[in-house]
């Protein structure tokens, strides 16, 4: 009975005073970013992946199915109280696709094939990708770089993902990314010994907090995370945005505007460059001339997305 009695005087003095409101915006506004982010269900997922073998090996069958029912209901209970929720848009997200929704998902749209050989490019030509095809800007002047690919078309859930990363610093939007990139082949760059990030000016670095160029290259190869060096290439001299400028402006931008810090380190290996979107291809471009001018074996840019000329 005091107890009661002590909950009853608390619940007056908490319901009386100004708190009530500030307490339940904060308590909804923690329960908010818990959903958004869902920073709960990865290490369920983990969880569940490790303890399901063990279980699977001292149980009998019977069991093993009664424990693995109980899992997957309590595994429900945790989606209803943190549902998933998209990082693009913010409402439910689809229970395969924990980041993103049905409509964002459909808004990605991968490149399709038949791609120039060298840059990438989609090539429009109604042709199968049987062989290797050159687009015209390539036969004019070969870039610096022996191939460039990208995984999507910038435009819709894609462009909203880089620029939540970029300009919102809403580093959530990765798991968004993680979640697309998963089903993605990277065979074409399994001979890669050394992933360089396209490093940031320290000033756009201190500004940001962080190099989406990294949080990528980390995503792109998260088996072979010892091969990313984020030191190696640097970028000494600030440059203007390059989103501000022509085509010659931009390469007269960049001009000297990326070192190498150790340069036996880059001769005779086979690098792949790191960037968020592929837009004219100067900077990769500017990036893969320093590289080459010490010598390395091959250099391949991989980047997230790819503005589409059309
Ligand atoms: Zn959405
Ligand atoms: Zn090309």
């Amino acid at each position: 009975m005091v107890f009661w009695a002590v909950c009853e005087d608390l619940w007056r003095i908490i319901s009386n005073s100004f708190m009530l409101p500030v307490l339940i915006f904060k308590v909804s506004n923690v329960y908010y970013n818990l959903c958004k982010t869902a920073v709960i269900m990865p290490y369920l997922d983990c969880v569940a992946k490790r303890a399901l073998p063990l279980l699977q090996k001292n149980l009998s069958d019977a069991h093993f199915r009664v424990t693995n029912n109980c899992m997957i209901a309590f595994n429900n209970i945790i989606e209803i109280i943190f549902p998933g929720r998209c990082v693009v848009c913010g409402s439910a997200a689809e229970l395969e696709n924990r980041f993103l929704c049905g409509p964002c998902c459909e808004g990605v749209s991968r490149l399709q094939t038949p791609i120039c050989s060298c840059c990438g490019n989609s090539l429009f030509c109604g042709r199968e990708q049987t062989e290797s095809y050159l687009c015209g800007a390539c036969l004019r002047k070969k870039p610096e770089f022996d191939l460039a690919r990208s995984f999507f078309i910038y435009k819709k859930t894609v462009r909203s993902l880089v620029a939540g990363l970029k300009y919102n610093n809403d580093t959530a939007v990765l798991n968004g990314i993680k979640e697309l990139v998963a089903a993605c082949d990277l065979r074409e760059f399994a001979d890669c010994e050394l992933v360089l990030p396209v490093p940031l000016h320290g000033t756009r670095l201190r500004q940001r907090g962080f190099n989406q160029a990294l949080h990528l290259s980390r995503i792109f190869f998260s088996a072979r995370r010892s091969e990313i060096d984020p030191f190696l290439l640097t970028r000494p001299i600030k440059t203007v945005p390059q989103t501000e400028l022509s085509g010659r402006q931009r390469r007269q931008n960049l001009r000297n505007a990326f070192a190498v810090a150790d340069p036996d380190v880059v001769r005779g290996k086979s690098i792949c460059l790191v960037d968020d979107v592929y837009t004219t291809g100067t900077t990769v471009n500017e990036c893969s001339r320093v590289l080459r001018r010490y010598s390395c074996k091959t250099v391949k840019v991989l980047t997230l997305a790819r503005v589409n000329p059309d």
